[in-house]
């Protein structure tokens, strides 16, 4: 039984804002809407974003994600990619795409409506952008009821709009 409605599954896949387009495939909004914490209990889910970008990189498609591993630390309100198996799937996925699909973020879950990135999301993401500079980046977080996507955007995370319908297309 559904008892909430998910952004992503309700038809918008595709997330727009300051000069970007950030596109998720349809199984990684299912792999989201599967992992939300809708349940008081259930843990913190989360993985790494992978796929590939246009050229000029304003497009980002979503197309494959991590989920939490054995060797990673869970709890309801926090996470750590301790795994090794997060890397290693971005190395294989590189692999076997001709070298076109790469890491492109983090996302993870939060046990509330429209998802807020907390004081250490923002650490961490800015973190992220370091060492990873000059890579076009997308951080999602995945609430109850919606998925936001933010990219960093003049120094700052700015949550992209979503684009109704738009995932429906093709
Ligand atoms: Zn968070």
């Amino acid at each position: 039984m559904r008892t909430a409605t998910s952004a992503v599954h309700d038809g918008v896949r595709s997330f727009e804002g300051h000069g970007r387009r950030v596109t998720v495939d349809r199984e990684v909004a299912s792999v989201w809407d599967n992992h939300r914490q809708i349940l008081a209990t259930a843990s913190e889910s989360f993985g790494v974003l992978m796929g590939t970008t246009s050229i000029d990189r304003r497009d980002i498609w979503i197309e494959a994600v991590t989920t939490p591993l054995p060797r990673d630390r869970r709890s309801r309100f926090s996470f750590a990619l301790r795994d090794p198996g997060h890397q290693q799937a971005v190395s294989r996925r590189f692999e076997s795409s001709n070298r076109s699909a790469i890491y492109l973020g983090t996302w993870h879950t939060h046990p509330e409506p429209l998802p807020t990135p907390s004081r250490i999301d923002l650490r961490d993401w800015g973190i992220c952008v370091r060492v990873n500079r000059g890579r076009p980046l997308a951080f999602v977080l995945v609430g109850i009821e919606e998925v936001r996507v933010f990219v960093r955007a003049r120094g700052r995370f700015k949550p992209l709009r979503p684009d109704i319908g738009s995932g429906e297309i093709a």
